[in-house]
């Protein structure tokens, strides 16, 4: 398909200037989740990748797909567990420890996505319960058109939508 072909990596500007890559072969995983028809339920997963050394920038190198064990309708997603945590482990332990858990990403039957209420509430328990050395979660939707994220500040809490800088032809 010419429209996959297209498809580069995605980059948004973080709130303390660095920068957050989406791999393109992260991106052409989201973009099969487009909920497109109007049959398509939410789907979602986790987001993995790394923090480069001596930076503010991160790389989401890799992203996991629904699985049998999740609960999924066209308005609702709710991740399964443990697939998802042995992903989780088995990138950290293949990548000697490099490659970290990053946040989650889901998808919307909106054009434009925006986080729910209930998505918000959702972020703001995974990012107090999550064991993490860095002190955010990153947290994506995909939508028909456009894929949005937004950073989490695990400090204070606070939900911040990043900007992009390029996008996909
Ligand atoms: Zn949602």
């Amino acid at each position: 398909m010419s429209e996959v072909r297209k498809v580069t990596s995605l980059v948004f500007r973080r709130p303390n200037g660095g920068q957050v890559a989406v791999s393109e072969c992260v991106v052409q995983l989201l973009i099969r989740h487009r909920q497109i028809k109007d049959r398509d339920h939410e789907a979602g997963g986790v987001l993995l990748g790394r923090c480069i050394v001596d930076s503010e920038n991160i790389v989401v190198d890799q992203a996991s797909e629904p699985t049998g064990s999740d609960i999924r309708s066209r308005f609702r997603f709710f991740r399964s567990k443990s697939p998802a945590q042995r992903l989780v482990d088995d990138a950290w332990a293949s990548s000697n420890g490099t490659m970290n858990y990053l946040g989650e990403w889901h998808s919307h039957p909106e054009t434009h996505p925006h986080p729910s209420t209930v998505d918000l509430e959702n972020w703001r328990w995974i990012a107090s319960r999550a064991v993490l050395e860095q002190n955010f979660l990153l947290f994506l939707i995909v939508g028909i058109v456009s894929t949005q994220i937004w950073e989490l500040d695990r400090h204070h809490m606070t939900v911040q939508q990043l900007q992009p800088v390029s996008f996909s032809a």
